[in-house]
């Protein structure tokens, strides 16, 4: 489909793949075998300027659009999933709402660290009671003497216990207000806790299905106090900024999920022709040979639908519900198509050191963060005008 697309982005799109390939490849299956997070892979591309694509030069940016980032996750999720996720979440949102609520001074101050991956950040919005429905925040911060105190915990919050970790910013409940209607209502905030913060503490990672690469925290906050300007974006408007932010992150997690879809086809092709059952390869089967074809149509569906929603978000029109068709087609498209993928393999789909058995447990994951497909068919349902 490089038809679509700019020589710019073409030649982005090849460089990208030839680093996953050549550099990401070799150490996925020892990443993912010991759950270690690939700090040697993330500094080169924070050298490459990966962290940095959809940025302005002013923060150390590499002046791309969204498109660009999505391509370059595309290429990298072909062939490991946990790079690409901390990629997504380092700059969709790590980097991302500093960039877009920040003031000048938290840009200046965090952005060029973030944008370079010498440091990531972490977005601290899911707790136990407040996934889906996140209005459900019980996390609070009250003003005090000039500093916001934080009281609450966080589940799953991707890049928030690394070494090189410098902040994360959470949704806090800062107080309530009254609708027009009388009832009352709670007023969310979202504000930057730098790591190390005294009562800020990063729990155990996860023992995950997938995703053993990547970062994964519960955090808590006692008493956790930082200065009254670590608000970021107005209070009041931290749910509506995230919303903002969501729909942004899920057309790039629709092109990481298109990249997995996309890896498990090739490795399918690549596996049918070397394999020979009752003397000849198993791709001369049509049992086989369909259920390629069918895995390709789902990547290339699921690929258009994202182009197009980063199209309508570098044109500045709405693109919400594009990002919710998007993310909604392409994760299902990353699990199909993993599970065919492991099928068509055998007993050796069954053997974690291959990529498509890291995909099967990989993908999994891309129907339910950054918004659950349930949540996808909710806000298309919404656009239909259905309630
Ligand atoms: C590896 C990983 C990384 C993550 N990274 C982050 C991160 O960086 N930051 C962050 O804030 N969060 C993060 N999350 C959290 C993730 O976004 C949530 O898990 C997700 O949004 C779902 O929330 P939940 O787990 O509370 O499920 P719930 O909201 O409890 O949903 C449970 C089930 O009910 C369904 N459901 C809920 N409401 C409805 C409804 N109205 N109609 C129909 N079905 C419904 C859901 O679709 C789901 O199937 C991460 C999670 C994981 C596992």
């Amino acid at each position: 489909m490089t038809e679509l697309l700019s020589e710019e982005h073409q030649a982005l799109a090849g460089s990208v793949r030839e680093f996953a390939e050549q550099v990401i490849a070799p150490v996925s299956a020892k990443h993912d075998a010991e759950h270690s997070f690939p700090y040697e892979i993330i500094a080169q591309m924070g050298a490459m300027g990966l962290f940095g694509l959809p940025f302005d030069e002013e923060y150390g940016g590499e002046g791309g659009d969204y498109l660009a980032f999505c391509l370059a996750l595309e290429e990298i999720a072909k062939v490991d999933q946990s790079v690409a996720i901390t990629l997504e979440a380092g700059v969709g949102l790590g980097a991302m709402p500093i960039y877009r609520y920040g003031t000048s001074e938290q840009k200046q101050k965090w952005l060029p660290d973030l944008l370079s991956a010498k440091r990531l950040a972490g977005f601290g919005l899911t707790e136990s009671d407040a996934g889906s429905d996140a209005s459900g925040t019980r996390t609070t911060a009250r003003l005090e003497n000039g500093e916001w105190v934080i009281d609450g915990t966080k589940e799953f919050i991707t890049n928030s216990g690394t070494d090189i970790t410098s902040l994360v910013t959470v949704t806090a409940v800062t107080g309530t207000s009254q609708d027009a209607d009388g009832s009352t209502k709670k007023e969310i905030s979202t504000i930057i806790v730098p790591s190390g913060t005294p009562g800020f503490s990063v729990g155990a990672g996860y023992d995950k299905v997938g995703w053993n690469a990547s970062d994964t925290h519960p955090l808590s906050f006692t008493d956790c106090r930082v200065p009254e300007e670590n608000l970021l974006g107005q209070r009041g408007r931290g749910y509506a900024n995230f919303l903002g932010i969501l729909d942004e992150g899920r057309v790039a997690i629709a092109a990481l999920a298109t990249g997995a879809a996309q890896g498990c086809v090739d490795q399918a092709v690549r596996y049918a022709s070397e394999r020979k059952t009752f003397g000849s390869p198993i791709s001369s089967y049509q049992g086989i040979s369909f259920k390629i074809a069918r895995m390709q149509a789902r990547a290339h569906t699921a690929r258009l639908a994202y182009y197009q929603a980063a199209q309508l978000m570098a044109q500045g029109k709405p693109f919400k519900t594009e990002a919710s068709i998007a993310k909604l087609v392409a994760g299902e498209a990353a699990m199909d198509n993993a599970r065919d993928a492991t099928q068509i393999f055998g007993g050796y789909g069954f053997i974690n050191e291959y990529t498509v058995a890291r995909h099967y447990r990989d993908s999994k994951i891309l129907e339910v963060g950054e918004g659950t497909t349930e949540v996808q068919l909710m806000l298309i349902g919404r656009s239909l005008g259905l309630r």
